[in-house]
């Protein structure tokens, strides 16, 4: 173990592990003791969801599922429960996660755009990391990313300002 040399730096190390330690507790309390909100549904739906013979829906369009179903057969989006810890279908999930940044609706919320600008940076490392290997393709993904840059502040904007949702295609 590391110690410094200077007793003045040990007391202060030891001070701020404390003020840390102080601030970890308080943060535990808070959460502690955060009111707990009720379920915005009644007794009986509580039940049904709680029997195991009730199929499982849709997060998106609430259409029920059938076991071990990957895709909602209704509307397309990837579904399941361990469907984001698959290589594979994590790729259809993070799509739609990106694709609702440009075309749904978007709370307006500074921590959203700026969630969104930091999930595109793994296409900015990707496209450095190709320069070595293929210009080409790194450019693509470049302007690849431009343009999702470009549809994600428009759509921000256009949430923000309460406009109604263009048609989509
Ligand atoms: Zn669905």
């Amino acid at each position: 173990m590391l110690m410094p040399n200077d007793p003045n730096l040990l007391i202060a190390g030891v001070a701020i592990a404390g003020l840390v330690l102080i601030a970890f507790w308080r943060v535990i309390v808070w959460v502690r003791e955060a009111p707990l909100k009720p379920d915005p549904w009644d007794a009986e739906v509580e039940q049904q969801l709680q029997e195991p013979a009730t199929p499982e829906a849709c997060p998106h369009c609430s259409t029920p599922q059938s076991p071990g179903a990957w895709f909602c057969p209704h509307c397309g989006r990837a579904v399941g429960p361990y469907n984001n810890l698959m290589p594979y279908v994590l790729v259809f999930s993070e799509g739609e996660v990106l694709r609702n940044g440009t075309q749904d609706r978007l709370r307006k919320s500074p921590v959203i755009l700026i969630g969104y600008l930091l999930i595109s940076f793994n296409f900015l490392v990707a496209a450095t990391a190709l320069t070595q290997t293929s210009v080409i393709f790194s450019l693509v993904i470049l302007g690849s990313l431009l343009t999702f840059w470009y549809s994600l502040l428009k759509n921000f904007t256009r949430s923000a300002s309460g406009k109604p949702d263009a048609p989509s295609a």
